[in-house]
């Protein structure tokens, strides 16, 4: 809970009393008016529950079109089935989701949870047959079913982006296997909601590690967990951060080789689902799912490999601003500038937001100003208790998007909201100019909108003020989020392709294999001034995102483009704000590669990259010379 002061009030909608989060409030505390308003959805959970019967019942209609799909009047005919019980579907699952979010005790949302996905599961399973027909069908046949069914045009896109990868659908004995096996390269859901065995077996591992107790600032024992690692880890105390790091990998260390025993299984199913139907390297595979080309992937490594000294630069800042004899991992998390606790007024973000995004035009802020105002049921501003904590932004086609947040008034809260708005405008727009068919954007460029925002944030802060130890501790921030987005998450991409690599030279991934491989990345990521630990090539076994099957990487090619698009918006005026516009109402119109060069940035280059790290190099600079002036010392 936050310090009650004057300041620090927040105005209640419309005029009413100061409302202050809290954290251990009941959800019933919290003024309705700061509520997402979920009867968009669904009035309540009886509705929710006819929805879910009326699935069913179109579920069981779609089963009359197998064997069909060869008349092209049929396969239009299905397709309107399709889409309409998978929108319906889409709906149901967000409303499970949305009660569980604020409410993670109930069994009752539990159960709404669970039973939408699980009707969503069975509804993939069971209209896999269109899949099979559609693939079957030979291109001359594809054509004539495009100029005998006008109606078809519609979902041209969709067939055509299926039919994409026809050379690697197998026959359909060989395709029930391989279904039943848990395949997932033809998921129409997000990849990384679909855990296989080891994934499930690394995260009990983890569940269950025997973490030892540290001494908290005030010496005090306190037991350390995975939840709290990251507050410890931080501290401006080096023994309690200390303590906490080699409290976390020393334990890991025990359990070393059933940790490379379960990533070692992921990358063999990986890899027997990439080859069994037929590519020749599982990037290509899981990359050719979302039509991105292994050399964006490829591209990203080289490029932050061949500019690794401004992290050296910024390694050795570290140690002279923090005065330490020597840098180790546990030092690179504390922040280097302490920043003062922040109370700002919710009212007071939206201004804030609306100002620092107001290079992108009038059509955008009175979408994203109606979306802030707590009145469009969007948004569910406060924390409660059994409010599940962070932030999200969830979407169905037809509503509007819905925006979690846990509102404290810090400026982290403030930078997530401006993150969060990036994801609900991008799928606003998106659904704005798009069919359901084609609205939904592929996760390799949803973290392009939303840092694209962060960074427009960033620059207005710092374009407010001249007061030398603010200015550090906004350009702290950058500098915090390109190493912990662009150089660590690449560092984690270099290990994932590193490893599949090994599996498919046949080289067995034992633990000391695995552990080698990353401590020497840490050691030439890190540079000259890092003093690496004992223990430090175990971090990677409590890494979840390597289960994640080449996804990590995109956060960093997401950061690049949304600083590199961020620029061109605040350099070249309307001609970049409207071709960056274009992208974010593209969904999935178009390939996201092409989409995002449209915008003005491709990947396959090194240049996006290149800007970053050089927008990093110069922050670093900025901040030596602030810290150099005698204006700079405290
Ligand atoms: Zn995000």
């Amino acid at each position: 809970m936050i310090p009650i002061l004057a300041a620090a009030a927040i105005a209640g909608a419309g005029g009413s009393a100061p409302f202050h989060p809290d954290a251990s409030m009941e959800r019933a505390g919290v003024p309705d008016a700061y509520k997402w308003r979920l009867d968009a959805l669904f009035a309540d959970d009886a509705a929710f529950e006819r929805g879910l019967a009326d699935v069913a019942a179109k579920q069981a209609k779609l089963a009359a079109f197998e064997k069909s799909l060869a008349r092209p009047a049929k396969l239009r005919e299905c397709l309107d089935l399709y889409f309409e019980t998978r929108l319906a579907l889409n709906r149901a699952t967000l409303y499970g989701n949305l009660r569980l979010a604020v409410d993670q005790k109930s069994a009752r949302a539990q159960a709404l949870s669970e039973r939408s996905l699980k009707a969503l599961a069975d509804f993939m399973a069971a209209a896999g047959f269109i899949r099979r027909e559609v693939l079957r069908l030979p291109d001359e046949a594809v054509r004539k079913a495009y100029r005998a069914e006008p109606k078809l045009a519609a979902y041209r896109t969709y067939l055509d982006e299926l039919r994409r990868r026809r050379a690697h659908v197998l026959g359909d004995e060989a395709e029930r296997v391989l279904s039943l096996a848990g395949d997932n390269l033809w998921a129409e859901v997000d990849l990384n909601e679909i855990p296989a065995d080891p994934e499930k077996f690394s995260k009990a591992l983890l569940a269950d590690l025997p973490l030892p107790d540290l001494r908290d600032e005030a010496g005090k024992p306190v037991r350390l967990t995975l939840s709290n690692y990251g507050v410890y880890r931080a501290s401006p105390d080096r023994r309690v951060r200390r303590e906490a790091v080699e409290g976390l990998f020393g334990t890991l260390r025990r359990f070393e080789h059933a940790s490379a025993a379960a990533l070692a299984g992921q990358v063999d199913f990986t890899l027997f689902l990439a080859k069994s139907r037929g590519y020749g390297k599982a990037i290509e595979a899981y990359l050719g799912k979302d039509d991105i080309d292994p050399a964006v992937y490829t591209n990203l490594v080289r490029t932050v490999r061949a500019h690794l000294a401004p992290l050296h630069r910024y390694v050795a800042l570290r140690k002279r601003i923090m005065g330490l004899p020597d840098v180790r991992l546990y030092d690179l998390y504390p922040p280097v500038v302490p920043a003062p606790k922040m109370s700002m007024p919710y009212d007071e973000a939206v201004r804030t937001v609306t100002a620092a995004l107001a290079p992108l035009g009038e059509e955008y802020l009175t979408a994203l100003r109606r979306g802030l105002d707590p009145a469009s049921g969007w948004l569910d501003l406060y924390p409660h208790r059994d409010k599940e904590s962070g932030a999200f932004c969830s979407y169905v086609f037809g509503v509007h998007p819905f925006v979690k947040m846990n509102w404290f008034g810090e400026y982290e809260d403030l930078s997530t909201l401006a993150h969060e708005y990036g994801h609900a405008m991008h799928s606003h727009l998106s659904a704005a100019r798009q069919p359901y068919v084609t609205s939904a954007y592929v996760p390799f460029i949803a973290e392009i909108a939303s840092t694209f925002n962060e960074k427009m944030l960033n620059d207005h802060l710092l374009a407010q003020t001249q007061d030398p130890q603010r200015r550090l501790q906004l350009l702290n921030r950058r500098v915090d989020s390109v190493r912990t987005t662009i150089y660590r998450q690449t560092l984690f991409a270099e290990f994932e392709l590193a490893v599949h690599t090994a599996a498919e030279a046949g080289t067995p991934l034992t633990a000391e294999l695995l552990e080698k491989t990353y401590r020497d990345l840490v050691a030439a990521y890190y540079g000259p001034d890092y003093v690496l630990g004992p223990d430090d090539g175990m971090e990677w076994s409590y890494i979840p995102h390597l289960y994640y099957k080449f996804y990590v990487f995109s956060y960093a090619t997401g950061l690049s483009s949304g600083i590199a698009l961020a620029e061109r918006v605040r350099t070249q005026g309307a001609a970049a704000r409207d071709a960056y516009l274009g992208m974010l109402s593209g969904g999935q119109s178009r390939p996201p590669l092409e989409l995002l060069r449209g915008a003005g940035v491709d990947l396959a280059r090194p240049d996006a990259i290149e800007a970053a790290l050089r927008l990093f190099d110069d922050t670093l600079g900025e901040m030596e010379k602030l810290l150099a002036a005698p204006a700079g010392k405290k």
